[in-house]
């Protein structure tokens, strides 16, 4: 490159990967059996959810669980390759409201499901959403020291991302939101041209089994999945494509860009869609 190539005018960092426009991301709580169909249904659409899970009540026969029609924990064995694809998030050992517990029981809930989970999914668990959506300072105090990137909460808020404090961060909305419900909301940001946003929706796959609502699945979910410019991912794919994206170190002259990450991070570049690999110096003129 010489000194006198012009340099781009404007160099954005793309606030999700290939310059998709709305991130989508789900958050299921408790992991009974009735999560099969909501991963089946979302393996189909291509749609990705988060799991969370409480390791103390999972079942531990090395066999998958038997569906009772009622409420029914999976078993341990079958965690990995039914979440395959998804994320497995902490939830807690026992469930229990981590706001009433003191320090070191909460850091022991936290930590010791972390621990049974990664043995479970042989990866890092990084991710939680509090039981009950029961926290405040001392929680999100006890959690800092612990690894834990975010922690959801049953809180709603038109702009969930990124949040102010991660260890209390809010979703877009409930699965059975009303006025507007969860579709109808998608169909209006997603047709507001110049929205860019994160879709974040939670709930539980008992309540389609407690409203007979079974439908609901394919009413609420899948009017999100199939559309070419969104991003469809986990909880804490968001996270890890944000961090990465805050590290990427733009040159002053705008003739460079250097991502020192390990996830490739995408530049819009004078209006062109470029992608910044993971660990490389990339010449801009
Ligand atoms: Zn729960």
């Amino acid at each position: 490159m010489s000194s006198e190539s012009i340099a781009p005018a404007r160099i954005e960092i793309c606030r999700f990967p290939a310059g998709k426009r709305i991130a989508v991301t789900t958050s299921f709580d408790d992991g009974h059996t009735f999560d099969r169909r909501v991963v089946d249904a979302f393996n189909a659409w291509g749609l990705k959810g988060t799991f969370n899970l409480n390791s103390g009540k999972l079942q531990r026969t090395g066999k998958p669980a038997i569906e009772s029609g009622d409420r029914t924990y999976l078993d341990a064995s079958e965690v990995a390759g039914l979440y395959r694809g998804h994320e497995v998030a902490i939830h807690s050992v026992t469930h229990p409201w981590l706001e009433r517990l003191d320090g070191s029981q909460i850091a022991t809930e936290v930590l010791d499901d972390r621990k049974a989970l990664e043995d479970l999914v042989g990866y890092p668990v990084r991710g939680m959403a509090y039981p009950y959506g029961s926290f405040g300072p001392k929680v999100i105090e006890t959690l800092r020291g612990l690894g834990i990137v975010y922690s959801r909460t049953c809180e709603n808020l038109p702009n969930c991302f990124p949040p102010a404090e991660p260890l209390a961060w809010a979703t877009t909305a409930h699965q059975y939101a009303s006025n507007p419900s969860v579709p109808e909301r998608f169909a209006q940001l997603h047709a507001t041209r110049h929205y860019s946003g994160v879709f974040y929706v939670w709930g539980h796959a008992f309540e389609f089994h407690d409203k007979k609502d079974w439908a609901g699945i394919e009413r609420i979910y899948k009017p999100l999945s199939g559309h070419a410019d969104v991003w469809y991912c986990t909880n804490i794919e968001l996270f890890d494509y944000e961090e990465a994206r805050r590290r990427v170190q733009i040159a002053a002259n705008r003739k460079t860009a250097f991502n020192p990450s390990a996830l490739p991070v995408t530049l819009h570049v004078d209006g062109k869609l470029l992608d910044l690999p993971a660990g490389k110096l990339v010449a801009l003129v």
